[in-house]
């Protein structure tokens, strides 16, 4: 029978290109599910479904679920959606679920599959750059809350991820952006050398790509294994996401601003928080000034008026780290050395905005 594997060690189960889908026909044939769900949204429907299922040896008796692509249906209304049709489908407890798409898809897919008749397997197959590196590795599953991200949800292994880099042949460029700005996180927090690395890039190649996802990988999947219920070193992965998070929001809410992709975000995040830790955990004043620059080169400048960088203050207070009304920052000692559950002075934030706008 299917069971749900909480205490493996996630590294174990993320198997990468070809490979991958020798370890999905085997799973499947030795666990047979009762039925197959396939959850897309429109974009992975069109760009990645027919490929995927060139690579099952049994491609028949799969029902394939749809959603609208984007991060506004990562909603209880689209799980509604969801639970109904496997519900109509006939899906029982031996079903399995297996997400195919970014980051929205594995979220969603992830939390649908974990409280349908209270949890049947799922598998993420991400197809997203940003869902590579982060949103199907470690198990946090779950939907936003109007415009609060990630207020209802569970955390949960998925049974098995499979990365191959062959789906991102669609994906359009400032997606790619977007997940570079995970990967640049996990050099800045875990790994000196690997930032150095990233640093030397002029631009992403493709032919680079699958080295730098696997290692991206391994730093996100080691840290979850050692801390899967965020108590102390997973936190580390919010580098650059407590003010992040709150600029994401803030132009999500505001019908004046253009929508940042997540990555867009965390990457402004990333300089403020950079540069807050320069202030107060004596981080290198030239790692910060070549961080700065480097991540501008990439992603530009947005502005921020005053009165925009008060609205984003007062979001800080959704944040999903923050406990007992206290907002927490991952700040950095040096790049590879980060602390967790730093408070920061406000001044000190819109400080850092100074800093992001004029230099
Ligand atoms: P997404 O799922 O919305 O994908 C971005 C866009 O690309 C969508 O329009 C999608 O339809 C399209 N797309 C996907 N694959 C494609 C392909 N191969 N070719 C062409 N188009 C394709 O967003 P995302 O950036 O992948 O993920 C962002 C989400 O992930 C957010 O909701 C965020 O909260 C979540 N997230 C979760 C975790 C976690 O640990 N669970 C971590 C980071 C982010
Ligand atoms: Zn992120």
């Amino acid at each position: 029978p299917l069971k749900m594997n909480d205490l493996q060690d996630s590294l174990d189960t993320i198997f990468y290109s070809e490979k991958a889908y020798g370890r999905l026909n085997k799973y499947l044939s030795k666990n047979p599910p009762s039925r197959i769900f396939i959850l897309v949204d429109t974009n992975t429907n069109e760009h990645c479904l027919t490929y995927f299922l060139s690579r099952l040896e049994d491609p028949s008796d799969i029902e394939v679920i749809e959603i609208d692509a984007g991060e506004e249906y990562k909603t209880l209304e689209t799980c509604d959606g969801v639970w109904n049709a496997m519900s109509e489908l006939d899906g029982d407890r031996k079903s399995l679920m297996i997400n195919l798409g970014g980051g929205v898809v594995t979220d969603l897919g992830g939390f649908v599959a974990s409280t349908f008749k209270r949890g049947i397997p799922f598998i993420n197959i991400p197809t997203t750059l940003l869902a590579m590196v982060d949103a199907s590795v470690g198990g946090k599953t779950g939907v936003d809350l109007g415009n609060l991200k990630n207020q209802v949800g569970v955390i949960v292994q998925p049974e098995m991820v499979l990365i191959d880099t062959n789906y991102l042949s669609t994906l359009p460029q400032p997606q790619m952006r977007s997940g570079l700005a995970e990967i640049l996180k996990h050099g800045l927090i875990a790994d000196e050398k690997y930032w150095k690395k990233l640093r030397a890039m002029n631009e992403l190649k493709y032919s680079d790509l699958d080295d730098i996802i696997e290692k991206s990988v391994k730093i996100k999947a080691n840290i979850v294994d050692r801390d899967p219920y965020e108590r102390d070193e997973r936190k580390t992965l919010n580098f650059g996401h407590t003010l992040g998070h709150a600029i994401e929001s803030f132009c999500l809410s505001n019908p004046d601003r253009k929508i940042l992709l997540h990555g867009e975000a965390i990457a402004i995040g990333m300089i403020l928080e950079a540069y807050i830790s320069a202030e107060e955990k004596d981080f290198p004043k030239e790692k910060l000034e070549d961080l700065n620059n480097f991540i501008k080169d990439i992603y530009g400048v947005d502005s921020f008026s005053s009165k925009e960088i008060k609205q984003i203050q007062k979001l800080l207070k959704y944040d999903k780290k923050n406990e007992y009304g206290r907002i927490n920052f991952v700040l950095l000692e040096d790049i590879g050395l980060p602390v967790i559950d730093c408070e920061v002075d406000p001044d000190l934030i819109e400080k850092s905005f100074d800093y992001y706008l004029n230099s």
